[in-house]
């Protein structure tokens, strides 16, 4: 299915802690890309792991985008209010024979399967011996199916053999929270989600998310990844570098280096606020200068 003709982006912060400046390049990347669109932007609270969640980090990262001068269209919404959506998912899965349970512990995965870009790749174990309905269970989709192919706005085309890269993925886990995959999935959905502009390190998610949304007869969103940021050690930036959390009380240089990170046009130095830097630089914002990085491509999927 096409998207929706409407842009609608959003940007989609895990509260894991205050925004770092990897999270804001990806803010400042959906919000551009949709206001040069016209469109509307939205933020979801991807607090669908409760246990890796801080409190008040929601609130925290409202107000920083806020002070950043970026403001969405609609209220905020909470990955962990929305449960009943994913279970309903999950349902139709099931329905479908799309999904099944699975007890193998993640060490006896990594033991019995191959190595694939992300990980080992689950060999269906379960899928050929169903295990005792008295034990605790995960569940699993089935990625049986041809390679998954899409062009991302940014990194070109990208394809990928699910069944040979990831296996049969988890939708559900075993401790009852609903895997990222299948939540993101049905939130774009249900929001009505055009375009997703997030960092590079979810592109080979989104191969992933395709499948979801081709066994649920959901809309395919356009999707385009941007470069990550390193820290200095050569890692990328998350949560857990606490020493890089932005600061909202002086955001023009943040917001500055941002757009430099994304490869546009550089502001005049006299832009002290960032109203004026929006106004400055909605109508400037260009996806084609986002630089590829492709550190995240999958060499093996590359050389299809
Ligand atoms: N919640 C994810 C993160 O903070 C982003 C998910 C997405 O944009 O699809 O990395």
């Amino acid at each position: 299915m096409t998207p929706p003709a409407r842009y609608r982006g959003r940007f989609a912060p895990s509260p894991t802690g205050p925004l770092h400046f990897g999270s804001l390049v990806a803010a400042v990347a959906s919000f551009a890309d949709a206001r040069r669109q016209s469109g509307q932007w939205l933020v979801r609270l991807e607090d669908v792991d409760e246990t890796r969640c801080k409190p008040a980090a929601d609130r925290e990262i409202l107000e920083t985008l806020r002070a950043f001068g970026m403001i969405c269209d609609e209220p905020p919404v909470s990955q962990s209010r929305r449960k009943a959506l994913y279970d309903d998912a999950l349902q139709r899965l099931i329905e479908r024979d799309a999904a099944y349970r699975c007890s193998c512990s993640r060490k006896r995965v990594a033991a019995t399967g191959r190595h694939g870009s992300e990980g080992p790749v689950y060999p269906g174990t379960c899928r050929r011996i169903a295990p005792p309905a008295d034990q605790p269970a995960a569940w699993r989709v089935k990625v049986d199916g041809p390679e998954i192919r899409f062009t991302d706005r940014i990194l070109g085309d990208i394809a990928q053999d699910l069944h040979a890269d990831v296996g049969d993925f988890i939708v559900r886990r075993i401790d009852g929270f609903t895997a990222y995959q299948l939540a993101v999935v049905v939130d774009d959905q249900a929001q009505r989600i055009s375009d997703v502009v997030r960092g590079a390190d979810l592109l080979w998610s989104t191969p992933r998310q395709i499948r979801l949304q081709q066994l649920l007869g959901f809309a395919v969103p356009r999707y385009g990844h941007i470069p990550l940021v390193f820290g200095p050690d050569g890692r990328k930036l998350s949560k857990r570098d606490s020493a890089h959390p932005v600061d909202p009380a002086s955001p023009m240089p943040a917001l500055r280096a941002a757009w430099r990170h994304l490869g546009q046009s550089s502001p005049p130095r006299n832009i002290e606020h960032p109203d004026t830097f929006w106004a400055w630089a909605i109508p400037r914002w260009d996806i084609d200068r986002v630089p590829r990085n492709r550190k995240y491509r999958n060499e093996r999927a590359d050389a299809l």
